[in-house]
């Protein structure tokens, strides 16, 4: 789950970070109250949405040489003209996609002098299994083309969950950074808090790009991008509390609500599926005949007949979808059961596109009796390459 960037530094402050004060706003109004609320000259009016590249971005109804997501203001009336320029107006950034993504609240803060801008980030590093660093000198709206084509300016380290982070780990950050004296001292601290945070709050990312250096010479985090574990959420309701449905794709928000892992993808063939590996080699077996899963779609052990019509709903709402492919192994669960739940759900959400099952396991015979004499056009596979092979050959005829 990730959360708004006012967000995160406001989670982050409490762990010690240095950042500078500011304050979210929902309509104009807000965002002037907001800016009235700070000593000024220098105000930064700042769309927040789940995606980075905002500085870059483009508004889609604003002409090309509108200015982008992140704006800096001198004035009250300045932030006010910004406001009204970026709510409800759907901002496009190299994350975003085309669609982009509508910009429903800003973050209002007090602008720095920045003499220096850096990379600092918190990541799992699967390799190692640990906690990483991954630090630049090169900061700002460009690391992705540093990580390119200097690869070398990017120092990376992971920290040892037995010692934890230790005096050493912040002063390889700050000679990552280039940084003496006192300013290696701030690096040391921040990159502390950040662990701490990390950490305290089963995050799986913390990136500051950037943390810059001030003309007073001070660090401050300035940009902050807080991912979590979805997995820990339940032992951290405040942070559940922070999550902004509005940013989160529909027909993945509705498959959460019945506890479906759904993730959708973009080919032609919908999925419905039990157990993640079998999900991932249904998908493969589908390429491998020549077409594209439109979507991941794990029903879970314990799919009923509820869960299965939920599930049929949400791969339909999708318009890509030209064919479903159903592949079942009832161990735990009876191949019956699961093809009652088919046979009701194909019946209720009307099903208008081809639909091929794989059954395999407990009661197989009962559950294919039972959708042969459903009267419904579904095609039966005996294996999974009969399958991917069917639904396939299916959709083509159609098309
Ligand atoms: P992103 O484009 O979505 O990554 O948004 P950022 O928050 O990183 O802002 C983009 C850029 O705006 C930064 O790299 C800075 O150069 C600039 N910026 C952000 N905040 C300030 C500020 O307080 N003062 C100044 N001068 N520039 C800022
Ligand atoms: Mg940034």
């Amino acid at each position: 789950m990730n959360i708004h960037e006012y967000q995160a530094k406001e989670l982050l402050a409490k762990f010690g970070a240095p950042i500078a004060a500011g304050h979210a706003a929902f309509t104009v109004e807000e965002a002037v109250e907001a800016a009235g609320k700070l000593p000024g000259p220098l105000y930064v009016v700042k769309a927040q949405i789940h995606a980075g590249g905002r500085g870059k971005g483009k508004f889609k109804e604003l002409g090309p040489d509108a200015k982008g997501g992140v704006r800096l203001a001198r004035t009250v009336e300045e932030v006010r003209a910004h406001a009204a320029d970026m709510l409800g107006n759907t901002l496009v950034t190299v994350q975003t996609g085309p669609a982009g993504k509508q910009v429903n609240r800003l973050y209002v803060t007090d602008g720095a002098d920045i003499a220096k801008e850096f990379y600092l980030a918190l990541l799992v590093d699967r390799a190692t299994g640990r906690v990483a660093f991954v630090v630049s000198t090169e900061g700002g709206m460009d690391i992705e083309e540093v990580a390119h084509s200097t690869p070398e300016k990017i120092h990376t380290f992971a920290v040892d969950p037995a010692t934890g982070f230790m005096p050493h780990h912040g002063r390889s950050v700050a000679a990552a950074l280039k940084l003496s004296g006192d300013q290696a001292k701030q690096a040391a601290k921040v990159a502390a808090s950040l662990y701490k945070a990390f950490l305290a709050t089963d995050a799986s990312q913390i990136e500051i790009n950037p943390l810059a250096v001030t003309e007073q010479g001070n660090l401050l985090v300035l940009d902050a991008k807080v991912g979590f574990d979805s997995n820990s959420l339940f032992r951290h309701p405040d942070i559940l509390e922070l999550r902004d449905e509005t940013e989160e794709d529909p027909a993945e928000l509705e498959a959460s609500k019945y506890d479906l892992a759904y993730i959708k993808l973009d080919g032609d063939i919908g999925c419905m599926v039990n157990g993640a590996g079998l999900a991932m080699a249904t998908m493969d077996i589908i390429k491998l005949n020549g077409m594209f899963p439109a979507n991941f779609l794990d029903v879970g052990g314990g799919a009923n007949k509820e869960k299965v019509t939920a599930a049929f709903k949400i791969i339909l709402q999708d318009p890509a979808v030209k064919g479903i492919l159903v592949n079942i192994f009832g161990g735990i669960m009876r191949c019956d059961i699961i093809a009652e739940g088919i046979v009701a759900a194909a019946k209720e959400v009307n099903l208008s596109v081809p639909l091929v099952v794989r059954l395999e396991g407990t009661n197989v015979q009962q559950g294919k009796d039972i959708l042969a004499a459903s009267g419904l056009p579904i095609v039966s596979a005996d294996d999974l390459g009969d399958a991917a092979k069917k639904i396939v050959a299916q959709v083509k005829a159609v098309a």
